[in-house]
C-alpha cells in the first residue's frame, strides 16, 4: 500500500460485453492512490471511463481484474459482511440529482435510505438525523416532507449529497456532482462540498469533464482517455506545465478571461475519440495527437514517473 493511502487501485479493468459480444474496455489497466483528506479530480471526455472508474470504485460494478485497496484490505478479499461495511463508508454522488431521486419518495425518507438499510436508527432518533443532515446541506427540516419535484435542481443536488452522507462515509466519489446545474449554482455545491469535507474529514474522487471544474477543488488531477490514464499531477503543476498532448489540448481550449494579455496557444482537437471497442494501436491518443510519430502506433507508452509526482504516458517522455 502506497504512503498515506485511504484508497488504492492496482491494474483495475473494468470491461463490458455488447449485445453483439464486443468488449468496451472502459477502463483498462488504471493504478492510483488517493491519500487521506485529499481530492482528485478526474477528467475527461464523454467515453474516457472516468465514471465507470469510480463506480467500480464504489462497488457499483465489480471490476473485470484489478485490485481495489481500501484502508490496506483488498476488497476482493472481504467477505460479503465485511465489503457492506466497507462499501458504506464509500459513498457516490451521482451527476443528475433528478434522476437519482424517486420521486415517489418524500425527501426525508431519500435521506434515511442508508440508515434504513441497517435500521441503525429509528422513530425521534431517525428524524433528528434526517434534520441534522438537510441542515448540513443547508436545507431546512421542513423539507423532509416534501417530495423531489418541489425542489430546484441545487437544492436536489444537496438531497442527493445528504443521503450519500446518511452513513457518515470517508471516502466519496462525486461523478459529474455539478454538471447538470446552472452556471451560478455550480460554485454553491462546490463550496458545500469542500465545506462538508472539511468538517466530515472526508476524502473525494472528483470526477468532471471541464478541468475548469476541477481546478478548484482538486489537490491532484487526473486526465483520463479512452479508458486510459494519460497524465496525473497535482492541480499547480498540471496547469502550469503540462506534459501530455491531450491534456495541453484540454488546456488550450479554456478561454482565458482577457485573450490580449496572455498568449495561449490553442490545439485543436479533430474529431472525437475513437470507439473503445476498438481502441487504436499503441498510444490510444495517436489518431488526434498533433506530435504523433510512428513509434506511436506501434507500441503503447508507458506509465511514468516523468517528474517527482508527476506521472504521464507519452512517447515523447520515453527512451523508446
Ligand atoms: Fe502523441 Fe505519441 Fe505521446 Fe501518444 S505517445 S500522446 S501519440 S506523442
Amino acid at each position: 500500500m502506497t504512503e498515506d493511502a485511504l484508497l488504492e487501485v492496482r491494474h483495475l479493468k473494468k470491461y463490458f460485453r455488447t449485445k453483439k459480444d464486443q468488449v468496451v474496455k472502459s477502463v483498462d489497466d488504471i493504478s492510483l492512490a488517493i491519500r487521506e483528506g485529499e481530492t482528485l479530480g478526474i477528467v475527461g471526455e464523454s467515453g474516457s471511463g472516468k465514471s465507470t472508474l469510480g463506480k467500480t470504485i464504489v462497488g457499483i460494478n465489480a471490476p473485470t481484474s484489478g485490485r481495489i485497496i481500501y484502508k490496506d484490505q483488498d476488497m476482493s478479499s472481504l467477505d460479503k459482511q465485511q465489503k457492506k461495511l466497507f462499501n458504506r463508508e464509500m459513498q457516490i454522488i451521482f451527476q443528475d440529482p433528478h434522476a437519482s431521486l424517486n420521486p415517489r419518495m418524500r425527501i426525508g425518507d431519500i435521506v434515511a435510505e442508508g440508515i434504513d438499510a441497517d435500521g441503525s436508527l429509528k422513530g425521534r432518533q431517525r428524524q433528528d438525523r434526517i434534520y441534522e443532515l438537510l441542515e448540513m446541506v443547508g436545507l431546512q427540516p421542513n423539507h423532509a416532507k416534501r417530495y423531489p419535484h418541489e425542489f430546484s435542481g441545487g437544492q436536489r443536488q444537496r438531497i442527493g449529497i445528504a443521503r450519500a452522507l446518511a452513513v457518515k462515509p470517508r471516502f466519496i466519489v462525486a461523478d459529474e456532482p455539478i454538471s447538470a446545474l446552472d452556471v451560478s449554482i455550480q460554485a454553491q455545491v462546490i463550496n458545500l462540498l469542500e465545506d462538508l469535507k472539511a468538517k466530515e474529514k472526508l476524502t473525494y474522487l472528483f470526477i468532471a469533464h471541464d478541468l475548469r471544474m476541477v481546478k478548484h477543488i482538486s489537490d491532484r488531477i487526473g486526465v483520463m482517455y479512452l479508458g486510459k490514464m494519460m497524465e496525473l499531477a497535482s492541480s499547480h503543476e498540471l496547469f502550469e506545465e503540462p506534459l501530455h498532448p491531450y491534456t495541453k489540448a484540454l488546456l488550450s481550449a479554456i478561454p482565458i478571461p482577457n485573450p490580449k494579455a496572455e498568449k495561449k496557444e490553442r490545439i485543436v482537437l479533430s474529431g472525437d475519440p475513437p470507439s473503445p471497442i476498438n481502441p487504436p494501436s499503441g498510444c490510444r491518443f495517436r489518431t488526434r495527437c498533433p506530435f504523433a510519430m510512428d513509434i506511436c502506433a506501434q507500441k503503447e507508452p508507458a506509465w511514468k514517473e516523468v517528474r517527482p509526482k508527476h506521472w504521464t504516458a507519452c512517447h515523447l517522455y520515453s527512451e523508446h
